[in-house]
């Protein structure tokens, strides 16, 4: 598999207002300096506490959210500093799923129109009955006999909704796209359907996905190789079945810990200690000094550099200097 995106020391800041009564302004590093890649074909899952700067990282890969610095490759071309005429061949490469399937969708429209909008954007030139049949087949894909393109949003599930956010997605042929917690709002039974039909549309149109989740069960289903975040940090990233039989990162190991087991924890154990403490990134020294029941001096002084650990498998943590 070739490399599709190559993503290098990415920042997203936001810096607030001055406020009132001379309240300073403050900048917040939601992605700070993360580095990773996705190939051809494959599904990086990335998984974080909410907060953590999964979804900005997506919409700053997609340049939705404008990077504050940092490099993204797509097939080798920095689409940083590309202008809007540039970008637009890349917009079409490039999709998103939303995690509410309404903003995506006009309430007011038929799904037909919500889906004809983004390929007479993209292909001005296509002809009336083309445009008929390529939705139509859009339907199908999703699992949707092609009468249905006639209704409204609100005629629909919640499931059925994504579904149709699916189809406007990929209905430019894209080769990635950022899922935003697809599944999230969505039951159980329902996400698996979802889940199922993301795999098969993969298969089908070899797309890559980012797949983004709160959800260790789903990133573990979805995912070739997954990505842990933590306050704006990628502090781990290795391939599925090496993170979950090895994960190396303090803040890995909380997150496996808190997926409820139908066992009693231990809570003397000092692994647990992060499990439901707010995330504050730590302004100096590694971001998760303030949790982390390993940390010392140096964790609170220096910031962890990514490393490779073994082939594949990163991690930006002092213990594995
Ligand atoms: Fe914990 Fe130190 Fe590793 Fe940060 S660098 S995760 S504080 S041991």
């Amino acid at each position: 598999m070739s490399r599709l995106l190559e993503v290098k020391n990415l920042s997203k800041f936001y810096t607030s207002k001055q406020g009132f009564f001379g309240a300073k302004s403050e900048t917040v590093k939601a992605v700070n300096r993360i580095t990773f890649h996705i190939d051809e074909q494959e599904t990086l899952g990335i998984v974080g506490e909410s907060g953590c700067g999964k979804s900005t990282t997506g919409r700053a890969v997609l340049r939705l959210h404008e990077p504050t610095e940092g490099e993204i490759l797509y097939r080798g071309k920095d689409l940083c500093g590309l202008s809007l005429e540039e970008m637009k061949p890349y917009r079409q490469k490039m999709q998103i799923v939303f995690q509410n399937a309404n903003s995506a969708l006009d309430p007011r429209w038929t799904v037909e129109q919500s889906l004809v909008e983004p390929i007479r954007l993209h292909n001005p030139e296509i002809g009336r009955q083309e445009l008929d049949q390529r939705i139509d087949r859009l339907m199908e894909e999703v699992g949707f006999a092609p009468m249905y393109k006639k209704k409204y949003p609100h005629e629909f599930s919640g499931g059925q909704r994504q579904r149709i956010g699916i189809a406007k997605a990929i209905s430019v042929s894209p080769e990635f796209v950022v899922c935003d917690e697809p599944v999230s709002a969505l039951d159980v039974s329902v996400q698996a359907q979802v889940l199922n039909l993301m795999k098969k549309l993969q298969r089908e149109r070899k797309l890559s996905y980012m797949f983004i989740s709160h959800d260790l069960s789903v990133i573990r289903f979805i995912s070739d190789r997954v990505g842990v975040m933590y306050a704006g940090r990628l502090v781990e990233v290795a391939e599925t079945k090496e993170f979950f039989e090895n994960a190396l990162h303090p803040y890995s190991r909380v997150l496996m810990a808190a997926v409820p087991k139908p066992v009693v924890m231990d809570d003397k154990d000092e692994l647990y200690r992060g499990i439901g403490t707010i995330a504050k990134a730590s302004k100096e020294g590694c971001p998760f000094c303030s949790r982390c029941a390993q940390a010392d001096g140096r964790c609170r002084a220096e910031m962890p550099e990514q490393r490779e650990v073994t082939p594949g498998h990163f991690v930006s943590c002092h213990l594995y200097d």
